[in-house]
């Protein structure tokens, strides 16, 4: 198979090499046969074939397994050494497009990097993982994907005993801003350097000819970051821990742990049990992306320049230039959700509808969906969000208002509006209910179904449209966990 495995010709201290350690009994739950079809991928034959290369028994030819070193700020606190350590990079695939792809398998066993855990993932944590990643991608966010998911007939003992499971990630690399800290925070500039190197080289070349290719590195860091986070905010996206370690330099949404999407809005909303101070709430989420980007820039420093304070006084320039790249790609995309651009009068429309929104903890999803309808004369849907309608009433008729003043007719605003206002997103309570029936009575057909509905996220799909709801009250999630 083409595999050219670059990760593993960088010396040793970036990884430890190291095989998937075998599981009792792999079964395939499902393989993305459309990933591996863009990827040119060529799949094993046989369900029995598939289970023995993606549970890490059997890996593919070509490849050198291998767990990645990395450190990271979680929470705020900065740990010195994590890595994979229950993740194993298998290689990285090469088409003959020349698109490299990282093929990682999660839950494949120890490495040095495991510390007390057993390297190991339960099934529900796989299935979180290849729902909600799957759907991003559908919604047109930048993010790692699925390829496979493979019970390994083995136990994992967590707070109980649960089953276990084999994911497979494919990521354009997992380079992550911890990977960068790890040899920062050792002070070894020549792991630095060969790092931003390699990164530059497999993410962005072009940077080589740059007058400061590090500096521009970072720049091309913030506004991947920029416009990932947009794009979260747009579709209601919580990650719920956007630590160092999981946030990558190529831009895709990495580790869907304790992700969840909300529901009512409230910019305030956390899912992660384990973010108890709401630090990753999702109205915080762009200014954490910014302090973790100013931590890639504390790395870079002594590539950017020589003086220290130059370096310092540039770096902070570029993460600075975050926040109105941010705003503008925030800005651009929330107010496509209502048909408009990102002028005076978009904005203070947006503004004045999320507040309203807000105070009735409106269904985000369902509100902007809703506006469509109303644009061809059924309030309805909209209208039935909020209790006390009667500044949704006034919003509607000012929205309607500027929409004729500015000349966009329904048919154009609809379509805007359609791009960017899904119909269905993996709902909390849906992926419990997918992950509840696979655990307890080896049901993968709730989770299929899901998959297949948020394949097209965009779509009426009206013999589906029981997904499209928010949770009964009894239903519903109030926290996700790691699972790990
Ligand atoms: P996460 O918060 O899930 O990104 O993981 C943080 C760190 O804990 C990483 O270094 C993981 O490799 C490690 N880790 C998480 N779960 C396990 C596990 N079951 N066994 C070994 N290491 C783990
Ligand atoms: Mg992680």
């Amino acid at each position: 198979m083409p595999f050219d495995n670059s990760y593993a010709r960088l010396d040793e201290k970036f990884y430890q090499l190291i095989n998937p350690t075998p599981v009792k009994d792999p079964r395939i739950i499902m393989v993305n046969r459309e990933l591996a079809g863009e990827m040119d991928f060529p799949l094993p034959e046989t369900d029995s074939e598939l289970a023995q290369m993606f549970s890490g028994n059997n890996p593919p030819q070509g490849s050198q397994p291998l767990a990645q070193v990395y450190a990271g700020h979680q929470f705020g606190n900065f740990v010195p050494r994590l890595g994979d350590g229950r993740a194993v990079l298998l290689g990285e695939f090469v088409n003959s497009h020349g698109q490299r792809y990282d093929i990682q398998l999660k839950g494949a066993g120890q490495t040095q990097y495991s510390r007390n855990g057993d390297g190991r993932s339960p099934l529900g944590p796989v299935i979180r993982e290849y729902i909600v990643s799957e759907a991003m991608y559908r919604l047109g966010i930048p993010t790692t994907r699925a390829l496979a998911m493979v019970s390994s007939g083995e136990k994992v003992f967590r707070e109980q005993e649960l089953p276990g499971a084999v994911f497979t990630r494919v990521a354009s690399s997992h380079i992550r801003i911890g990977t960068f800290e790890y040899f920062a925070s050792r002070n070894d500039h020549e792991g630095i350097r060969t790092l931003a190197d390699y990164a530059i080289e497999r993410h962005y070349p072009e940077l080589k000819e740059a007058e400061n290719p590090y500096a521009a590195f970072l720049g091309k860091v913030c506004s991947a970051q920029a416009k990932l986070v947009a794009g979260w905010m747009r579709i209601g996206f919580i990650h719920g821990v956007m630590n160092t370690d999981n946030t990558t330099i190529s831009g895709e949404t990495i580790d869907y742990g304790p992700c969840a999407f909300m529901d009512g809005y409230d910019p305030a909303t956390v899912f992660s049990s384990i973010d108890s101070y709401g630090r990753y709430a999702y109205g915080r989420q762009p200014s954490i992306a910014q302090w973790n980007l100013a931590g890639l820039a504390g790395c870079l420093l002594p590539l950017i320049y020589d003086d220290p304070e130059q370096a310092k006084s540039h770096a902070e320039e570029i993460v600075q230039g975050f926040g109105a790249e941010f705003r503008q790609h925030y800005f651009t995309e929330m107010c496509s959700k209502i048909g408009l651009s990102a002028n005076e009068q978009g904005r203070k429309l947006l503004d004045a509808l999320l507040a309203i929104m807000h105070e009735a903890k409106a269904d985000f999803t369902q509100t902007f969906h809703g506006l469509s309808k109303a644009l061809s004369d059924d309030r309805k849907p909209v209208l039935e969000r909020f209790a006390d309608q009667d500044k949704i009433t006034v919003w509607l008729d000012d929205w309607e208002k500027e929409l004729a003043r500015q000349k966009i007719d329904a048919t154009t605003a609809i379509t805007t509006m359609g791009r960017v206002n899904p119909v269905f997103i993996p709902r909390n309570h849906r992926i419990e209910q997918a992950i509840t029936a696979a655990v307890e009575q080896d049901d993968f057909n709730p989770a299929k179904k899901l998959i297949k509905i948020l394949a097209n996220p965009y779509l009426e799909q009206p013999e589906s449209s029981e997904y499209m709801a928010p949770p009964e009250p009894e239903e519903r999630v109030y926290q996700t966990f790691c699972g790990t």
